[in-house]
């Protein structure tokens, strides 16, 4: 198999994951879901001309001459339906929401008036006509298409789903994942002590980076270095829209990962890819499953997931911005690297007095110490064919936390 890039890896994977069905959902299961259907206003919004201001509701023309004392007639409430006609000299009091009567063309603050002894409302400024109203429709109307499919489910969009009364909406189905890791040297979370053995870790973080989307995986444990018992439980992985298989997939005399998937008949893509860490990353389908071969070393695995798990699930969700959000940021310190892979450093992010972002390794940058992944709040992308960066020079940070995503990867293209 020829060198593989990061973005090359990236468009393979992303050529087999497949939008979701869709499904409806009750508005309140509804956050974080992607909408399949476009979504109209059921109404004017608002749905009368209404005040936007506790006030009353005057004719413009009645304030000409100040101070004007005006005689209340009514007092509307959000939610009433007004009685009476506002004739010259009247006024009537309303609230924030309340339809402004007939008769009235403004709306002057409660702030601005001044109740006078014998009950009247003294007045001294004038407005224009339509001063704190609110006009019927501003907000949206009628029949408009107010959401798009496609529109990720924020609580904004939860709030415009309720204002026209959408109760249940259709939404692309989440896939359904699967984890599975291998290892003889692992020891579960549960399993009793033994100084000799690995704690199961990928797991956990598989599994979280995973709920981070918003789909709730399935563990199904730990397969030992036997092709027989790894056969059995990569079935059951293949039931899955999504298996993530950690370890096993290198090149090592104990990695029945690739060759026992072979023997089940999977279609493999690739297996390695031009970056670090991550370089033994496996990637297969069958007709119904997208499965991710993860290397076991716990950095290796959460690095691999965010460049190829994540977009291909949110392109399964029906997103359509697919990867994390890239910054530019000063280095802190200079980096070496060997040249040849695109290199992923764990960094923290802080802000100089500028309002640069300036970015500082979070220490060792071993594969194997997974404090240095919890500890950053991005990834340095070191291009393949650098050697490394000085101190002050620029880089792109992938973000790896937070909402908002991008639609282009911001890795290098091969050109
Ligand atoms: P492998 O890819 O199976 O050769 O594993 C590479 C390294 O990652 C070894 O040191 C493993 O012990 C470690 N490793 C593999 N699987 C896990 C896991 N689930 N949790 C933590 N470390 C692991
Ligand atoms: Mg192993």
């Amino acid at each position: 198999m020829a060198n593989l890039s990061v973005s090359d890896a990236q468009a393979c994977v992303l050529n087999q994951a497949k939008l979701g069905e869709v499904e409806v959902v009750e508005l309140k299961a509804a956050l974080g879901r992607v909408l399949a259907e476009e979504i109209r206003a059921n109404r004017d919004q608002p749905p009368y001309d209404v005040s936007a201001m506790d006030g009353f509701a005057v004719r413009s023309s009645d304030l000409l001459n100040l101070p004007a004392n005006l005689t209340q007639i009514e007092d509307i409430k959000a939610g009433d339906q007004p009685g009476k006609t506002v004739q010259s000299g009247q006024c009537s009091r309303i609230m924030t929401g309340a339809p402004v009567p007939t008769g009235a063309d403004a709306v002057i603050r409660v702030e601005d008036t001044q109740l006078l002894p014998d009950g009247r409302i003294e007045i001294t400024q004038s407005v224009q006509p339509g001063n704190d109203i609110r006009q019927r429709g501003e907000g949206m109307r009628d029949g408009q298409i107010v959401l798009m499919p496609g529109t990720p489910i924020t609580p904004g969009v939860i709030g415009v789903l309720a204002t026209v009364k959408c109760a249940r909406m259709q939404v692309y189905q989440r896939p359904r994942v699967a984890i599975l890791s291998t290892g003889d040297e692992l020891e579960d979370l549960d399993d009793p002590f033994d100084p000799v053995k690995i704690p199961n870790s990928n797991s956990y973080a598989l599994m979280a980076q995973v709920q981070a989307l918003g789909i709730e995986p399935v563990l199904l444990g730990i397969a030992r270095d036997d092709p027989l018992a790894l056969r059995g439980l990569l079935e059951q992985g293949l039931k899955f829209d999504v298996l993530l298989v950690s370890g096993g997939s290198s090149v090592g005399v104990h990695d029945h990962v690739r060759s026992t998937l072979e023997a089940l008949g999977v279609e493999l893509h690739f297996w390695r890819v031009e970056m670090r860490p991550g370089h033994p990353v496996m990637f297969a389908t069958t007709d119904s499953a997208l499965i991710f071969g993860l290397p076991g070393n716990p950095v290796s695995s959460m690095v691999c997931f965010e460049q190829f798990v994540l977009p291909a699930l949110r392109r399964m969700m029906g997103h359509s911005r697919l990867f994390r959000r890239m910054v530019t940021a000063k280095l802190a310190h200079a980096v070496k690297i060997r040249p040849g892979r695109t290199e992923f450093i764990r960094v923290v992010l802080e802000r100089d007095a500028a309002g640069d972002y300036v970015a500082r390794s979070t220490g060792t940058q071993s594969s194997g110490v997974l404090l240095s992944m919890a500890l950053a709040d991005g990834l340095l992308v070191v291009p393949a064919a650098s050697s490394g960066l000085a101190a002050g020079e620029s880089a792109q940070v992938q973000l790896l936390d937070g909402t908002f995503y991008q639609h282009e990867s911001g890795m290098e293209v091969a050109a």
